[in-house]
């Protein structure tokens, strides 16, 4: 990655899967800019940055269309000649939603609050990194097994992670002829802030660790090392795809015997 420049956005401390990707992206020589989302966060972040080298660290809401706007504006700023690439590690829901049924629990401002924040946010932050990648370059978000399966308590984050990976493949295929890359990573079940705020969220880490194929859930550097394929000229050839990162889980039917008797 020496030599290529790029935005991490979703960083809210040092568990994050965005720092994952970030710590590993640096060790391959990437050139990195970071945001985050309020002043709080903002106070965990810059000390992040600093320890991989960076001192851009700009405020964004992508809620507020104003706050990428000049999130974007900065970034021109330090980076005249244009990124490399963008990782999108940004998701939202009220989670008194994320508990219960679905069909009861879900309210139509928290919907289009969940969509806006979890999916459309990477197609206005895609619209805004193809005009500053000349020499292409790659984008990337993360999504979850529970936008084609459904898993307990996810909810409506599981619509808008459909959502989300469908707008992966419509924005490859629009920015492929540029030259720009459009994937998904789909991690498995981590300890994050985000994570924690699924009802029951240690039985599913848990389901994971017990039933995967490689009986263990997966670490940030699992992630960091996938997404640097993903981010990196190694993935060349490789757009519009969803790329499982969960320990194998998701090409399991049913638990194995022996563990449904335990
Ligand atoms: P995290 O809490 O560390 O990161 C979520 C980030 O989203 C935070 O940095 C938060 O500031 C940011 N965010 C939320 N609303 C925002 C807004 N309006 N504007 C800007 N930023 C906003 O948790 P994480 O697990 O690292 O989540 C990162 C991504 O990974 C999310 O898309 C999440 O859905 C996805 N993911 C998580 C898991 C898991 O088990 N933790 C599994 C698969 C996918």
């Amino acid at each position: 990655m020496a030599g290529k420049r790029g935005l991490i956005m979703g960083v809210a401390n040092d568990h994050s899967i965005a720092w994952g990707i970030a710590r590993t992206l640096h060790r391959h020589g990437a050139e990195l800019a970071f945001t985050y989302q309020g002043e709080a966060l903002g106070k965990r972040v810059t000390p992040l940055a600093a320890s991989v080298g960076s001192d851009i660290v700009l405020p964004c809401d992508v809620e507020d269309i104003a706050s990428v706007d000049s999130t974007f504006a900065a970034l021109d700023a330090r980076f005249p000649d244009g990124i490399d690439f963008i990782v999108h590690a940004i998701g939202f829901s009220d989670k008194s939603q994320l508990k219960g049924r679905y069909v009861d629990v879900t309210t139509r401002a928290n919907f289009s609050r969940t969509m806006t924040i979890s999916c459309f946010s990477f197609t206005e932050i895609a619209q805004r990194a193809a005009a500053r990648m000349p020499r292409g370059g790659a984008l990337l978000t993360l999504t979850y097994a529970g936008s084609t399966r459904v898993m307990p308590n996810y909810n409506v984050m599981g619509v808008a992670k459909a959502a989300l990976e469908a707008s992966v493949r419509y924005l490859a295929t629009d920015l492929g002829p540029d030259g720009v890359r459009v994937n998904a990573l789909s991690a498995g079940p981590m300890r994050t802030l985000a994570g924690a705020g699924i009802a029951d969220a240690r039985l599913m880490y848990n389901h994971q660790k017990a039933h995967a194929p490689l009986r263990r859930t997966v670490t940030l550097d699992d992630i960091g090392n996938s997404a640097l394929y993903l981010l990196s000229d190694l993935s060349g050839g490789v757009t519009g795809e969803v790329h499982f990162v969960d320990s194998g889980y998701n090409i399991i039917s049913m638990p194995r015997p022996a563990v449904l008797q335990a």
